[in-house]
């Protein structure tokens, strides 16, 4: 599937001197500008970031949305183990706060009139961006204090559009979104059907601004690996793709891999009866986002996956490793995810550079970037500045995410031809006189990842 690409020996010298000569700013000024092809491991709403929610789901213009209340007292300290977790700052919409006794309604105000410090720390909770923060506050306690902002489609589709806007300024011209169109709800928190939801994110895509991004965007649909009743989740997916192909285009399984219910070969009987009926349906599955050695990789192979996400741990499992080296199979790699969760809190081991030159197909990807308050372009600076990226590595990266995509022969031949197109483009545009003329325009937009971590910030 991902052709060889001929070493580019006359640029490659050119990127090297530049990468060597380069700021940090101008480093990451270029990347911003880099011609990325996809992010095809990206989670909604996981991707939105906390200030977009705030403004969105308090926004007078933005009509249909719901009104929603924050819990401001009474949350005291959020303890995964209590037997009903109160969440701080746990947003809600006015139909459930309502709802609730009229005692425990006072523990609320509007999410629109939260002080500046309010503000702030509601800002805080939808990040990891403090000491002692990681993988189990993330899978626990976001989920929670966000389920009713996720489901609102006004505010969903609405910061849809704007992702795609983002992205496309980073140079990113497709996005594999893993969405559901299985929990939308009214603001009177009725539950809609899954066909009324598909219509509503595709409403969205057809309007002027989100076409105007130039951003191509395809859905998976993401099953949680873990509960009871998994496998019948897994069936309705399937159904649902099965209807809704051409925008709705694969299927993946997420959720805490240590949980001892959520390991793939529980997954088995179920891929092989659905493959009974259902053709050509892309699946991805996360899988090897551990600690200790396993045989997840492997495992989800058997499932019929030809895309991994994360794959942490092959790195510890040599004989499926091996079996990756020149095959069609690709890993999603997500660098920024890994070190927050702790997966490898030291970016300089991540198994990415073996991957990378040990010839398996690999991509960069952003995962949850609203929660690491990060972008595409976080993803190439790290890779480029922790291992030493050529440039063929750098057009292998990209080329890889949109050979892999779970899109139809001819969008997909469209996209490469423009990003192969746009790349020679930047190229010559590097290659001609002092490569910082042509980076004179370009305004990198960061947030609190690059702060954080690079000290990088543009004004
Ligand atoms: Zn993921």
């Amino acid at each position: 599937m991902l052709a060889a690409l001929p070493l580019r020996a006359d640029f490659e010298a050119r990127w090297q001197e530049i990468r060597a000569g380069a700021s940090a700013r101008e480093l990451y000024t270029l990347l911003y500008a880099l011609p990325k092809g996809g992010d095809i491991h990206n989670h909604l709403p996981g991707s939105y970031f906390p200030e977009q929610w705030l403004r969105a789901a308090t926004d007078p213009a933005l009509k249909g949305r719901a009104d929603y209340y924050t819990r401001v007292r009474g949350g005291g300290t959020f303890n995964l183990a209590a037997p009903e977790p109160v969440y701080p700052l746990e947003t809600i919409r006015a139909a459930a706060w309502r709802a609730l006794p009229e005692a425990s309604r006072a523990d609320w105000k509007p999410l629109g009139e939260l002080t500046a410090a309010e503000r702030a720390a509601w800002i805080s909770q939808y990040q990891i961006d403090r000491p002692g923060e990681g993988r189990y506050t993330f899978f626990a306690a976001p989920r929670q204090r966000l389920t009713h902002l996720g489901q609102d489609p006004v505010v969903m589709t609405e910061l849809l559009v704007e992702t795609m806007k983002l992205y496309g300024a980073e140079g990113v011209r497709y996005l594999e979104l893993q969405a559901s169109p299985f929990t939308l709800h009214t603001p009177e928190g009725k539950p809609i059907p899954e066909d009324e939801a598909a219509a509503i994110y595709e409403a969205a895509l057809q309007r002027p601004d989100a076409k105007a991004t130039g951003v191509e965007v395809r859905f998976q649909i993401t099953g949680n690996r873990y509960i009871a009743d998994a496998e019948a989740q897994v069936v309705r997916i399937f159904k649902f793709l099965d209807r809704h192909r051409g925008r709705w285009v694969g299927i993946n399984l997420a959720g805490i891999e240590e949980r001892g219910t959520g390991y793939p070969s529980r997954f088995l009987s179920t891929f092989r009866d659905l493959r009974r009926t259902y053709a050509d349906i892309g699946i991805s599955i996360h899988a090897g986002e551990m600690d200790g050695p396993n045989t997840h990789v492997r495992d989800t192979l058997l499932l019929g996956a030809s895309r991994i996400g994360h794959a942490v741990t092959l790195i510890k499992d040599p004989d499926t490793l091996l079996q990756m080296r020149h095959r069609s199979w690709l890993v999603e790699i997500n660098l920024i995810s890994n070190h927050l969760l702790e997966y490898t809190p030291d970016l300089a081991v991540h198994p990415f550079p073996e991957y990378l030159r040990l010839g398996i197909p690999v991509c960069l990807n952003t995962d949850d970037r609203g929660w690491w308050h990060s972008t595409m372009t976080d993803e190439y600076y790290v890779a480029v500045t922790r291992y030493r990226l050529a440039w063929s590595e750098l057009r292998q990266i990209g080329r890889a995410s949109l050979a892999h995509a779970f899109l139809d022969p001819a969008t997909k031949a469209r996209l490469i031809a423009a990003h192969d197109a746009e790349l020679d483009a930047f190229e010559r545009k590097l290659a001609a006189g002092n490569w910082r003329d042509a980076l004179a325009t370009v305004k990198p937009v960061t947030f609190g990842y690059a702060a954080r971590q690079f000290g990088l910030t543009f004004p």
